[in-house]
């Protein structure tokens, strides 16, 4: 994210201060919990939703028939056009998502791109109609798993990332929607304030799973690939020492394994001794090779044996073979 997109978020989010008034205008619910701010948000569900169907092939929702249906697909057909080969991280569109998280009522924020506004708008009353009730009960119930689970850990595991990272979020706003893009969930912001978006229907994102992933996502704002980040740093050093090029996927990796791990002792503290980590789902796949190199050093880090710069090189070193 540029600096440019990062000052816009700061203004953004610097004065918001998100009130009941989603409850009110009838479009969603609010939970907080420490430093997370999770929101259900009919404008939020209804841009996921139609990027979803547009760029992700899903189905349009199963209420719509006849001529609403006929309204619908017109509706994602323009929001295909609109959205072109971009991503979420995409800077007009961060701050797109970032306005309609904020958005309660009627009236959509000037700086929304008036394409996309025009097509919101005019969609938005068929949403209420006819789905949006039903995507509201989903990330309600989302939302009413993961609160009991925040309100005995969250403080624990931002400790625990804040040792490993050396700083955490204390800001996380969540939006909870039946739809969060490509791999069910992302995340943009940097530094004090995370914006996750996620995903209440994704099996990745479930229960014990969504409270790692809370983690996991906050953690994009502190640690990642850029070598001004934690862990890209680190990454960019071993580089120059080893003169070898980390996989590209590691800096990754790593934030996989340190919020499934941190999650995992969370939960073995609370009589869960078998927690199935989100890394431990995919050393075969996009992961492979990493398990031992990430299960000797990076545990060694997080156990407090060894420094995070020394993990990550021998894990450069050993990953690279
Ligand atoms: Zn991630």
């Amino acid at each position: 994210m540029s600096l440019r997109t990062v000052a816009a978020f700061a203004i953004f989010f610097a004065s918001a201060s998100p009130s009941s008034a989603l409850d009110e205008a009838g479009r969603g619910s609010v939970v907080r919990v420490g430093r997370f701010y999770l929101q259900s948000n009919a404008w939020v569900n209804l841009h996921q939703r139609l990027i979803q169907e547009a760029k992700f092939g899903v189905s349009s929702p199963s209420s719509l028939t006849g001529d609403d249906l006929k309204e619908w697909k017109s509706a994602v057909a323009a929001y295909d056009q609109f959205i072109g080969q971009r991503g979420p991280l995409d800077e007009e569109l961060a701050l797109l998502n970032a306005a309609l998280s904020e958005t309660s009522g009627d009236t959509l924020s000037a700086s929304i791109p008036s394409a996309a506004a025009g097509i919101l708008r005019g969609i938005m009353p068929l949403y209420e109609r006819t789905q949006w009730k039903e995507d509201d009960a989903v990330n309600r119930f989302w939302m009413s798993v993961e609160k009991p689970l925040l309100e005995s850990a969250e403080v624990e595991l931002a400790a625990a990332h804040a040792r490993a990272y050396g700083t955490f979020p204390s800001r996380i706003r969540v939006d909870v929607s039946v739809h969060a893009g490509e791999f069910g969930a992302y995340s943009v912001g940097e530094g004090d304030f995370a914006h996750v978006v996620i995903s209440s229907t994704h099996p990745l994102y479930r229960g014990f799973l969504g409270l790692e992933m809370l983690s996991h996502e906050a953690s994009h704002a502190v640690a990642d690939s850029a070598e001004t980040a934690v862990i890209g740093a680190e990454l960019a050093q071993a580089e120059r020492e080893l003169g070898i090029k980390p996989r590209r996927n590691l800096w990754h990796a790593l934030l996989f394994y340190t919020s499934g791990e941190l999650t995992r002792r969370a939960l073995a503290a609370r009589g869960v001794a078998d927690y199935l980590r989100v890394i431990d789902r995919r050393w075969s796949g996009p992961f492979r090779g990493f398990k031992e190199p990430l299960e000797t050093h990076w545990q060694a880090f997080l156990d407090g044996k060894l420094s995070r710069a020394d993990a990550v090189k021998k894990i450069v070193e050993e990953t690279s073979k």
